[in-house]
């Protein structure tokens, strides 16, 4: 099954053909566009070069489309891209505004230019189906609840690969299988034993997830991706009564201050300094009081979602490490897991090191947790669940 997963930014079109079969599959071309003003032309340009490069003789040849949608209003999962889906992209446009707009108006251009393709929405809040009333309510008015405000937790694609990968590399098979199938099937019985994992999501955008076999019992993200981490110039957690108490006192617009949060908070907005944690290491160990702080909220913060994951699960069998800072950063999941012992997170220092962007076991021999990085790569994880989606 030849599956074109499509990644739509607010002014980007990066695309992924993969070929698909069931015991998994290839990419077999790649390719992108920056500052996009009509997406119809790009994408009709990349089916064009697709063909000019002989990868493939027609478009009538991609048998589907992947979407990595955000958040829907009423609507969630894998679920086929049909005018219930933009409209469920437009419900939510405000909450997501650089993402939903341009998923609605992708949907619609491929749907004119593959007339024949299936096309595919995975939303990022799929994973967070199965999630407690208790977990997934603010205590807010009813009226409000009823307008969907609730957390929803995103990441979705990507802490689901950790869920089954997760799984895979501690000898679970029958959790594995369950994450696998999730999205068809629904959380399934497994084995006696629970299988606890506490997965972080750590890139330009950042969240923790809590995973009970293989399902997702709750994120650090809630109604928006602005929440739980600071992430790299989004504010991530933020008492509701700050945003009326600075926008009196400061006396700026709303708008503005939705800027400020949107655009000049997080790591960026502590340190001062920059929006990528690379730079803000380099200005801390240079003596940068705020640089060095920034870092030390993004660590406080992961801490603070892990406990609190460690507490519900009861435990913990294994931590993950994904994304750009989760991969790379040695220095970061050093902080996280400091002192951990005595709860079963057991690190070694010479194989955290030494892992740089790779999938591996960093916990003692001996330690009860595994502690493991696992790279992202959400467009294949789009292309699994489409081809599981088209093929069950
Ligand atoms: P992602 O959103 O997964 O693409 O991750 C992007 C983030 O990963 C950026 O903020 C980078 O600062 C971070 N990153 C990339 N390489 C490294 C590295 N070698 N050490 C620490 N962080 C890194």
């Amino acid at each position: 099954m030849l599956i074109l997963v499509a990644n739509l930014g607010s002014t980007s079109f990066k695309y992924r053909l993969f070929r698909m079969e069931a015991g998994g599959g290839e990419v077999v071309a790649k390719g992108g566009y920056e500052r996009v003003e009509d997406y119809g032309t790009v994408i009709d340009d990349a089916l064009a070069s697709l063909q000019r490069d002989g990868v493939i003789s027609s478009p009538d040849e991609i048998d589907a489309v992947g979407f990595k949608t955000v958040l829907g209003k009423n609507l969630s999962g894998c679920v086929i891209a049909d005018q219930s889906a933009i409209d469920a992209l437009e419900g939510f446009a405000a909450v997501a505004p650089a993402h939903n707009p341009p998923y609605a108006n992708g949907i619609r251009q491929f749907a004119r230019s593959l007339p024949k393709a299936r096309l595919v929405a995975l939303f990022e809040t799929a994973f967070y189906q199965w999630t407690s009333a208790a977990s997934h309510s603010y205590a807010i008015p009813k009226a409000w609840r009823d307008i969907g405000i609730r957390r929803y937790g995103f990441h979705g694609a990507s802490h689901k690969f950790i869920a089954e990968r997760s799984a895979e590399l501690c000898g679970r098979e029958d959790v594995a299988e369950t994450a696998r199938r999730l999205y068809q099937d629904g959380p399934r019985q497994t084995g006696a034993k629970p299988f606890r994992v506490v997965s972080c999501h750590l890139g330009g955008s950042s969240s923790v997830t809590g995973i009970l076999n293989g399902v997702a019992i709750g994120s650090s993200m809630g109604f928006s991706p602005q929440s739980g981490l600071p992430q790299n110039n989004r504010v991530g957690d933020l008492d509701s009564g700050a945003i009326p108490y600075a926008i009196r006192t400061l006396g700026i617009p709303f708008d503005e201050a939705e800027r400020q949060l949107t655009k000049e908070s997080g790591l960026l907005g502590i340190s001062g300094i920059s929006n990528d944690i690379r730079d803000v290491r380099a200005a801390a160990a240079a003596g940068h009081a705020d640089a060095k702080l920034a870092i030390e909220c993004l660590i406080h913060s992961i801490r603070h979602w892990l406990g609190a994951f460690m507490i519900e699960l009861s435990g913990i069998d294994a931590l993950v490490f994904t994304a750009g800072i989760g991969e790379n950063g040695a220095d970061i999941r050093a902080a996280v897991c400091d002192g951990l012992e005595g709860f079963g997170i057991q690190l070694d220092p010479v194989r955290n090191e030494a892992c740089r962007a790779v999938e591996a076991d960093i916990a003692t021999g001996t330690s009860p947790a595994r502690v493991l990085v696992i790279p992202a790569n959400e467009e294949l994880v789009l292309a699994r669940e489409v081809f599981r989606k088209l093929s069950s």
